[in-house]
């Protein structure tokens, strides 16, 4: 396998998480899936590369664990992608990214090699846009009710 060719890394975030395994306990519970697949983002989400690949998870020719959400009826959908001139804004962020697989001044090529080295980060969510966004909320609701419990006593 080519792991050196630039392509695209994409971030697939499930509706429901799917439970794996026999204990079904939350840490065999699965809510995201990355991938990466050949071409160039050229209009962000709606490629074209990057939809042909949707299309080939849609008809099951793609990631098994697409298969399982597709025959179960969990909806999924891409909510970000990088590639080589799209690089996550994280890597130039650091602060507050627990991103420890990334060695300083290496840059993005979203080669399966990178694709490798985010999965085994394991910290997809910290990705998603739409995760971020409901640990920003939560986090902000549980300020606010220390803040007034504070105030309480
Ligand atoms: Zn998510």
């Amino acid at each position: 396998m080519r792991r050196n060719v630039p392509g695209i890394i994409y971030l697939i975030h499930f509706d429901e998480p799917l439970r794996r395994g026999r204990g079904g306990n939350d840490e065999d519970c699965v809510s995201h899936y990355l991938g990466w697949t050949e071409g160039t983002l050229t209009d962000g989400l709606n490629s074209h590369d990057l939809i042909v690949r949707m299309v080939e998870h849609l008809e099951g020719r793609g990631a098994r664990i697409l298969n399982a959400l597709n025959e179960r009826g969990i909806g999924w959908r891409p909510v970000a992608a990088w590639d080589a001139n799209n690089p996550p804004a994280w890597l130039k962020r650091p602060k507050g990214c627990r991103l420890r697989y990334w060695p300083d001044g290496e840059p993005f090529r979203a080669t399966r090699f990178d694709e490798r080295r985010l999965k085994k980060a394991r910290n997809a969510p910290r990705f998603c846009p739409c995760c971020v966004e409901l640990r920003d909320k939560r986090e902000a609701c549980v300020e606010a009710r220390a803040e007034g419990k504070a105030e309480a006593a």
